[in-house]
């Protein structure tokens, strides 16, 4: 069946890409560089060879040697690294597939797809970020795989609380983020469409009743097919500010990147949002995303700051005039990691 995306979603699509480009950025710069290695402080040489030796035998005994002499901490901060990494590469493998299966039209495989990403896999990257060594704690020490189930019963009330002391810091619009994602009683909420692409019949919610002699998404019309598309180019943009807005702070802190890369990323993510969402000129979105730094260029130092070179960098890539270096900005910038700032910039 030929399907053709309707150019309306066309810039919105255009976001999600982008989010899909920064994470695959993230996580091939992770596999390039040694972002998940911990130093062991050891406190004496006599601990530090009692270490190895163990390590020689056998890896595992040498970690249970540092849990059992005061070194927990140490397992803690590899332990969370990895774990947000492995956490990353399923959230974008379920995401990527989800926004292509989205694009080619077959709406409904791309709802299913969101459920884990968007449901579960974030929820962890979200407690790793809230307090990055009681998962751990929990999935090293205890027996029972309920203490860290953020499905159970018993867990959700953190989930919630993780959700939203960091949702605090998000500057978007005024929005529960937490029940969009989870509410079973209210009308617009992901957690009925994602049952929904799941489920041929659901009654749960009370806004996402099978109706009578139908099964979910089976038999819909143009109509109810257009709905569901546009409501995946609206709120799936909205949940993944929100979640790279996440991923990247996450990032930014392990990887130890300097705060001019960091900030640079942000405007840059806060500008890819504004332009999705097309309801602006791009000197109102600068204004919005409150861009308070111009670019330097990190081979010559040229400083740009037009609205010209913001609609460049808000757009693929900017051309510095002066050596014309080119920064790719449909993605993770790492280009500002080679800048030195003295005092006079
Ligand atoms: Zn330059």
């Amino acid at each position: 069946m030929d399907f053709q995306l309707d150019k309306i979603h066309y810039a919105r699509f255009d976001y999600l890409n982008y989010c899909r480009h920064v994470l695959m950025d993230i996580i091939n710069y992770t596999e390039n560089h040694d972002v998940t290695m911990t130093t062991i402080p050891f406190k004496n040489d006599n601990d530090k060879m009692t270490f190895e030796k163990l390590c020689e035998a056998e890896n595992e005994k040498g970690t249970q040697w540092l849990l059992d002499n005061g070194y927990e901490c140490t397992i803690y901060n590899s332990a969370y690294k990895r774990l947000f990494f492995s956490l990353l590469v399923d959230f974008v493998n379920f995401y990527g597939a989800s926004i292509e299966q989205a694009f080619s039209g077959n709406i409904v495989v791309a709802w299913s797809l969101l459920r884990r990403p968007l449901q579960e896999t974030l929820a962890y990257i979200e407690w790793i970020y809230f307090d990055n060594h009681e998962l751990i704690k929990r999935m090293l020490n205890e027996e029972s795989v309920d203490t860290y189930d953020l499905k159970a019963k018993k867990n959700r009330e953190l989930r919630k609380n993780i959700i939203d002391e960091i949702y605090k810091n998000v500057k978007t619009d005024d929005f529960n983020v937490y029940d969009f994602r989870y509410s079973k009683t209210d009308e617009y909420s992901l957690d009925g469409i994602l049952n929904g692409s799941t489920h041929l019949v659901t009654d749960r919610n009370k806004h996402f009743i099978t109706a009578r002699s139908s099964l979910n998404f089976v038999l819909d019309d143009e109509a109810g097919r257009k709905k569901c598309i546009n409501m995946y180019f609206t709120a799936v943009p909205f949940v993944m500010y929100y979640a790279m807005h996440t991923i990247m702070k996450l990032f930014g802190e392990i990887a130890d990147f300097k705060p001019y890369t960091l900030i640079m990323n942000e405007y840059n993510h806060r500008l890819k949002r504004l332009k999705a969402m097309q309801t602006m000129s791009l000197e109102e979105g600068v204004a919005v995303a409150e861009i308070e730094l111009p670019i330097y260029c990190p081979k010559c130092g040229n400083k740009m700051e037009s609205l010209d070179d913001w609609q460049a960098y808000a757009y693929k890539s900017i051309q510095c005039k002066q050596c014309k270096n080119e920064i790719d900005t449909f993605g993770y910038i790492f280009d500002f990691e080679e800048i030195e700032f003295t005092h006079e910039q």
